[in-house]
């Protein structure tokens, strides 16, 4: 027998991502899995060390939000690269931190249907029941704001703020009137996407997130993408060789993506309310 989807399943951005990329990579990944040790970017060592650059820029965002002197931080910049993220981060703090309540690598959960949502924030900054969600990007290009418009990380992080913040806003959840949500740019500080929210996205989010979990949750077959649009994502797929979709990786520069710099969930970081 073919294995299903566990009930209940935390989605999640990335999981959602793949499954509307391509419906087989979320089989395999979510259903099946399926660990395949392909890289999904060349060069190789390229590849690896922008991760680990990535990861670094993560951590050292996250110490200094929680009170660790910048200074002291600066000696961790061990490269050209990460050295310029944490200059331009250095100035940009004092504006996105002041007067605010600051809730860093927080985690957020809620039932949707028979399953959850969950994601995890790198910022959510609050002052006066106003919330500001930011996510730090080491991309080496700047996405497109219509790229991060049409992402599901864009839906789900405003989307779940409303639905299970709650204990960040005095015990009221947020007016989605009162979310934005701001992609920030190591490489392009002054280019930071910059998404608001209202009640009708809130109420629309909430739809397209129970159709697509019920559609998933309803599929017996997940079909690999069509030939003709694999020229990319296929390219930059970890299963691609066992898809026969060819063996070598996209370029890394031909990327808008990053690797993705932090684990998914922590699953016992995640403060959980109840709807
Ligand atoms: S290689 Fe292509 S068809 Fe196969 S899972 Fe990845 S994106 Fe889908």
């Amino acid at each position: 027998m073919l294995p299903s989807l566990p009930i209940p399943f935390s989605f999640s951005q990335s999981s959602l991502q793949d499954y509307t990329d391509c419906a087989r990579r979320f089989e395999l990944r979510y259903i099946e899995r399926l660990a395949w040790p392909a890289i999904e970017t060349e060069p190789t060592l390229e590849n690896e060390r922008r991760q680990q650059a990535g990861q670094a820029f993560h951590r050292m965002a996250q110490q200094a939000i929680i009170g660790l002197p910048l200074e002291k931080l600066e000696k961790l910049a061990t490269s050209p690269e990460l050295g310029r993220w944490w200059q331009n981060f250095c100035e940009a703090y004092p504006v996105l931190g002041y007067g605010k309540k600051l809730f860093p690598e927080i985690s957020l959960s809620a039932p949707l249907g028979a399953h959850r949502l969950t994601a995890k924030y790198d910022l959510i900054a609050i002052s006066d029941e106003k919330a500001t969600i930011y996510d730090w990007k080491t991309s080496h290009k700047r996405t497109r704001t219509e790229i991060l418009s049409a992402r599901w990380q864009t839906r789900v992080y405003r989307y779940l703020l409303v639905e299970a913040g709650k204990h960040l806003n005095g015990g009221s959840p947020f007016r989605p009137e009162n979310i934005e949500m701001i992609y920030w740019f190591a490489d392009f500080p002054n280019e930071s996407a910059k998404f608001t929210y209202n009640e009708a996205q809130h109420r629309l989010d909430g739809e397209l997130l129970l159709k697509i979990i019920s559609e998933i949750s309803q599929s017996s077959q997940f079909q690999p993408i069509a030939e003709r649009e694999t020229d990319k994502k296929c390219a930059f797929c970890a299963y691609r060789s066992y898809c026969a979709r060819g063996i070598r990786a996209g370029d890394w520069q031909e990327s808008e993506n990053e690797p993705d710099p932090i684990p998914e969930i922590v699953f016992g970081n995640i403060l959980e309310i109840e709807l």
